[in-house]
């Protein structure tokens, strides 16, 4: 190795899932909302004045993040917004995991945290879920500097109460606990109420999921008031201007039609509750899911040969070869349509497999 490479930050990068080139694929392995953004959305789109892209952005986001605030009645000093939640739940791992003791997160969870550790050189450790993929809050009220897990989790898309997790931040006052709400609107409820009571917890949600923008790259989290101030102070020593003025927005638009917001949740909602019905017929158990994913096995036929067969029939789910969760297959869930197109293919998979 030439010796400038033994000073370079060596890191394995978070693998994200497929984004195929090819057209007329039916697109489940990346939790991606399958209807389009609010109109509102679209409507400030096109009404942004090319012009304006001269000006640098506001560094506060501030149309954003007060829309943020109106919508989800808090205070604008308690809302911090980022490029994505990926892009917050970085910054707030760079602003409060900086003790000597590990940080701690679920052993099967987002697997982008290890790698945030890993490049910012954060001791963690790994908390095994219970055999059922529960979060047992017991596990957590042990010396930590911080705790991070999603809420519904990923990949399994198991809900816990509200109580649970207060429990786990009373446990913590010395440690910041960060709830990942990527998929609270698909059936759970947000601990966002708790930030008044607990200084300590940031709570983080993103549009990429409920709001149809993952391509928008919006992220924001709530806490208080001087949790967001601390991460707006390394924000603003790292990068003023992340959030472009189109995203800003577009953003803002969206996040205040709450009635698209709230009906395309449902729809989805209602695909998912069938989806549980039909994949149980065709053989498969889960966890029960309160996301817009399953996380589904099947009874006989191995998940890497369904991952396969699908895929021949354009039809992405994800699929990990990693220990514990390698017999799953995740599957987001689409529009009616597209899901009826997956129960065709599985049927037909798994009767040539059961030959
Ligand atoms: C999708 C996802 C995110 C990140 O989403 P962004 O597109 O960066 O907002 C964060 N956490 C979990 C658990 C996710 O599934």
């Amino acid at each position: 190795m030439s010796s400038w490479e033994n000073n370079v930050r060596k890191v394995v990068p978070y693998t994200p899932g497929e984004q195929p080139k090819e057209k007329n694929i039916i697109k489940l392995n990346t939790n991606e909302n399958p209807y389009p953004p609010s109109p509102a959305a679209k409507a400030a789109l096109e009404a942004f004045d090319s012009d304006d892209m001269r000006l640098y952005p506001a560094p506060d986001a501030a149309e954003l993040v007060d829309a943020i605030a109106e919508t989800y009645r808090v205070k604008p000093e308690q809302v911090f917004v980022g490029v994505g939640s990926d892009d917050v739940i970085s910054m707030a791992f760079m602003t409060f995991f900086n003790s000597d003791k590990p940080i701690l997160f679920p052993d099967i969870t987002y697997s982008f945290y290890d790698v945030w550790a890993e490049v910012y050189g954060i001791p963690y450790k790994r908390i095994p879920l219970t055999a059922d993929f529960r979060i047992n809050a017991g596990d957590y009220s042990q010396p930590n500097g911080g705790i991070i897990f999603p809420n519904p989790n990923a990949p399994t898309g198991v809900l816990e109460s509200t109580e649970m997790i207060e429990s786990v931040i009373k446990a913590n006052p010395d440690s910041v606990v960060i709830i990942d709400e990527a998929y609270i609107d698909f059936g759970g409820t947000s601990v966002l109420p708790l930030i008044e009571k607990y200084e300590n917890l940031l709570v983080v949600q993103t549009f990429s999921k409920s709001r149809n923008m993952a391509g928008m790259r919006i992220g924001f989290a709530f806490g208080s008031k001087k949790l967001i101030k601390y991460m707006n102070d390394v924000k603003f020593s790292v990068n003023s201007y992340t959030m472009n003025r189109v995203t800003i927005k577009c953003g803002a638009a969206a996040v205040r039609d709450g009635e698209y917001f709230r009906a395309t949740c449902a729809k989805i909602i209602g695909t998912r509750e069938n989806a549980k019905k039909r994949l149980s017929q065709l053989g498969f158990t889960f966890p029960d899911s309160m996301s817009n994913f399953i996380f589904a096995k099947h009874k006989t036929a191995s998940a890497k040969t369904i991952f396969e067969e699908l895929k021949k029939r354009k039809i992405f789910v994800r699929y990990w070869n990693k220990p514990i969760i390698c017999d799953y297959l995740r599957i987001t869930i689409g529009t009616d349509n597209d899901m009826q197109a997956l129960y065709d293919a599985l049927e037909e998979i798994l009767k040539e497999a059961a030959k």
